[in-house]
């Protein structure tokens, strides 16, 4: 790995290929794969990860928004990409790009199916949302003969699958909420199936159900984070390898004096003689106030600094009092060793945020080598 010079996100796609291969070793083999990469790939890089998870063998992407499956596209992705919550203002380009929609609403639903008929489209590939207790989106148990209907009175769109999506799969203390959601799905599946006479396909997994219930993962799970390096509980965090490295450089250090104070708003008063490290990352790059003031910390040389007084729109200041290093050495703010997950809980957040809010300002460099 070449020498860190300035902020930069590293995608390692060689933990990425550790990540997909112990998840899916979890699989049924008939079991398959859809490659969450909304939000530019958990705030990776969306399109190098989803070429790699080609690589892979992955079956299927899924994007939350139409613009995402528009920048796969974009980027030569050809496999079917389902987009979870598309608006009717994208149905045109969503058909003209082939993407999937979710139809998970009697709104949703009948304007699709008037973009299709417009467009002259035959089995258009259509994917049925349902609720089974998360109260997001999604069609309701009782919706299912309105959908049968309604498929009655045109031919413009197949469903390709049922879905549902689980509120707590990572909780065991809710595993009795969990398993009512897995049965409440079979239920709404057997139904539909059977309104549809033909067998489209059916999932509900999320990453930490498929380690959690291996007995859910009908034909096809959904997995985002656990790619990523992530999975909501140390010990699995501890068996995956996070694909995004957050690092820095220390631009300038200081000697401040007892009584100075450090930054805005003169946050962090020094009580000894301090040595500060100031590093070119802020909150306009995705590093939240939240973790200023001592909350957060960075690993230099592998010793932990934290971040004093205010974390600055564009850097923020750590003190480094009894720490070898000197200007121009690298910062890690997220790694191996301080991990999305740790850096995220100390200001009472998840991976998932932590690492969709790294700004499209840093830069991305991947790494195909370990
Ligand atoms: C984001 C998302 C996923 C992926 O969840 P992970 O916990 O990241 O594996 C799966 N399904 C739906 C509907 C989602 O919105």
């Amino acid at each position: 790995m070449s020498k860190t010079q300035e902020t930069v996100l590293e995608i390692h796609l060689d933990a990425l290929a550790h990540n997909y291969n112990y998840l899916t070793s979890h699989l049924q083999s008939d079991t398959k794969v859809m490659g969450v990469v909304k939000a530019f790939g958990y705030g990776s890089d969306a399109s190098e990860v989803a070429k790699e998870l080609v690589n892979l063998g992955v079956d299927y992407f899924a994007v939350a928004y139409v613009k995402e499956g528009l920048a796969l596209r974009d980027a030569g992705i050809t496999q079917p990409i389902l987009v979870l919550h598309p608006q009717p203002i994208n149905f045109e380009i969503l058909i003209d790009r082939c993407l999937e929609p979710a139809l998970y609403s009697a709104r949703i639903f009948r304007s699709f199916v008037a973009v299709a008929e417009e467009k002259k489209q035959k089995d258009y590939p259509v994917h049925i949302k349902f609720n089974t207790g998360l109260n997001r989106l999604g069609f309701w148990e009782s919706d299912t003969s309105w959908i049968e209907e309604r498929l009655n009175e045109t031919t413009s769109i197949k469903v390709k699958s049922l879905f549902s999506h689980l509120a707590a799969s990572e909780d065991m203390g809710e595993k009795e909420f969990t398993l009512g959601q897995i049965e409440n799905f079979k239920k709404i599946a057997a139904d539909m199936t059977e309104r549809l006479g033909y067998a489209p396909m059916l999932h509900q997994s999320n990453t930490s159900a498929i380690l959690n219930y291996p007995e859910a993962q009908f034909d096809m799970v959904r997995t985002g984070i656990g790619l990523y390096g992530y999975g909501n509980t140390e010990e699995y965090d501890a068996k995956l390898k996070p694909v995004a490295r957050l690092k820095s450089i220390i631009s300038q250090i200081h000697m401040i004096e007892p009584g100075e104070t450090v930054g805005y708003n003169r946050a962090f008063t020094a009580t000894h003689y301090a040595k500060t490290a100031t590093i070119p990352i802020g909150h306009a790059d995705g590093i939240s106030r939240k973790l200023g003031n001592g909350v957060g910390s960075v690993l230099v040389h592998g010793q932990k600094a934290p971040i004093i007084g205010n974390v600055c729109m564009d850097m923020l200041m750590v003190d480094i009092t009894g720490i070898e290093c000197k200007e121009g050495d690298e910062v890690i703010v997220v790694g191996a060793d301080q991990t999305a997950s740790q850096l995220a809980e100390s200001m009472g957040s998840i991976s998932y945020e932590l690492l969709t809010a790294i700004s499209q300002r840093v830069k991305r460099v991947v790494c195909r080598k370990p």
